[in-house]
């Protein structure tokens, strides 16, 4: 039998849903046995490849290098799972929005200028580091989502349920302790 093609995206979060992940501890060799990772932070990967079966998407979308690769990834995968609260609500990502229209500038001005010991910079070079979207948004604001994975990050326990029910071919569905954020 043809093993799942998961993938695992990183777009504006810390990490930490990642972190998460990794702490499957022994059921990531299940998992291995019975996926194929073709791409994530975790591998070697460059280009998001056609036809995967499921990704988990952590982070929020914050600036034009995660619109271009969330629509790349929309049309290359069959379900797409919002991992994590930055994912599912914007969460930490989103904490510049409260600042208002000019909170992009606000944010890299605070950053890159006045907390700047030496050098002090905006991080500005076409083609390598892309612009902030005005607004980050959730993910699913921007493209359909199938699956909602809450936490901040979600423990490997859910994590785990949400990928046997997709390994078992059936919608995940979380209740009580399960679906909970933060
Ligand atoms: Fe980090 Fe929490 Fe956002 Fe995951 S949901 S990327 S752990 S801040």
């Amino acid at each position: 039998m043809d093993r799942l093609k998961l993938a695992t995206v990183w777009l504006g979060g810390c990490s930490g849903c990642h972190m998460s992940f990794l702490d499957l501890d022994e059921f990531l060799l299940e998992l291995a046995a019975r996926v194929e990772l073709v791409y994530s932070p975790l591998v070697d990967t460059k280009e998001y490849p056609e036809g995967v079966d499921v990704c988990l998407i952590e982070g929020a979308v914050a600036n034009t290098d995660h619109l271009e690769l969330l629509e790349r990834i929309r049309q290359r995968t069959r379900v797409l799972v919002s991992f994590g609260d930055c994912a599912v609500t914007g969460n930490v990502t989103a904490l510049r929005n409260v600042l208002g229209p000019r909170n992009a500038e606000q944010v890299l001005q605070r950053a890159y200028l006045e907390c700047a010991q030496d050098n002090p910079t905006l991080p500005r070079a076409e083609g390598i580091v892309p612009p902030l979207l005005p607004q980050v948004l959730p993910v699913h604001q921007v493209v359909p989502v199938e699956h909602y994975l809450p936490g901040c990050p979600p423990p490997a326990d859910r994590i785990r349920a949400v990928l046997v029910a997709l390994l078992e071919g059936h919608a995940p569905a979380l209740e009580g302790p399960q679906l909970k954020f933060g």
